[in-house]
């Protein structure tokens, strides 16, 4: 499945089009068995409740992908229900999983962007572009992004792995955290580890990104090798952390987040005598 990221819809809307529709952070979903499918465009007659208006996303294979704010908690009939996206990780395709987060990320800024920050008067959506924009004085909006940057800290044939007080369960992951004004990732991933757990690192290399809409953030990894200091759990943030080898990792995130890729990559290369960070 691969996802096109759009602005401008078909004329009309298909009746095959997936429908991202969200209340309150919720996905709204139909159960068939243990089968978790997005409703399509055909299904909304059945709701007793319709998302108006609805935004197009892009396509995914082709097919149109639109999302939209429902305002009725208990929709009927009932094989449909509303479900957090984190809990649909297992249960739907990641890129289904990827427009879920964006079409989340988008109905939550349209609410949150329908005054204008500068005047307070009632902003309008740009028509050749994603952005609102201020009738009165010109101000536009674009959907925030916040950038934040995640790290493999490898030494030796260790991996530095904590758990964070803001993780919803018992996992372990790398460090992360959000990039502040006027610094450049490589500087945040330096302040960052030396905040969180007190050390050092170096040889701070691009490993990949991700979009993690929850709410908004772009995920920036990076790999780096440990340099020095003794870990010092900052306790505001981190529970406990440690170095762990591969074979004796606590439970980690799971296999969609960029994370999880980070902790794969050490896995994978860990013991084979090669090169790691
Ligand atoms: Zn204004």
């Amino acid at each position: 499945m691969s996802f096109n990221l759009g602005f401008i819809g078909p004329p009309t809307i298909q009746e095959d089009a997936l429908c991202f529709l969200l209340h309150g952070q919720k996905l709204l979903i139909e159960k068939q068995g243990d089968r978790y499918l997005i409703p399509q465009f055909r299904d909304l007659e059945a709701l007793d409740s319709s998302p108006e208006p609805l935004h197009y996303l892009g396509s995914l294979d082709g097919r149109p992908c639109y999302a939209g704010e429902m305002a009725a908690m208990i929709p009927s009939p009932t094989t449909f229900e509303f479900k957090g996206i984190r809990s649909l990780f297992e249960h739907l395709e990641a890129p289904l999983i990827g427009v879920a987060g964006l079409a989340n990320q988008l109905i939550l800024w349209n609410r949150n962007h329908r005054f204008c920050g500068n005047c307070g008067l009632k902003t309008e959506d740009k028509v050749d572009e994603r952005a609102k924009v201020c009738p009165a004085c010109g101000q536009i909006n674009y959907p925030r992004l916040s950038p934040a940057v995640i790290v493999a800290v490898v030494r030796q044939d260790r991996l530095l792995l904590a758990h964070s007080r803001r993780f919803p369960g018992k996992f372990y992951s790398v460090l992360a955290g959000f990039v502040e004004p006027g610094e450049t990732l490589e500087e945040c991933v330096q302040r960052e580890v030396g905040e969180e757990v007190g050390i050092e690192v170096r040889n701070i290399r691009y490993f990949g990104s991700q979009p993690w809409p929850f709410p908004d953030s772009l995920m920036i990894a990076f790999t780096a090798e440990y340099s020095r200091g003794e870990i010092i759990a900052d306790p505001a943030e981190i529970d406990d952390a440690g170095w762990f080898l591969a074979d004796n990792f606590p439970p980690i995130p799971p296999k969609i987040s960029i994370a999880r890729q980070l902790i794969d990559w050490f896995t994978e290369n860990s013991g084979k005598g090669g090169k790691r960070a």
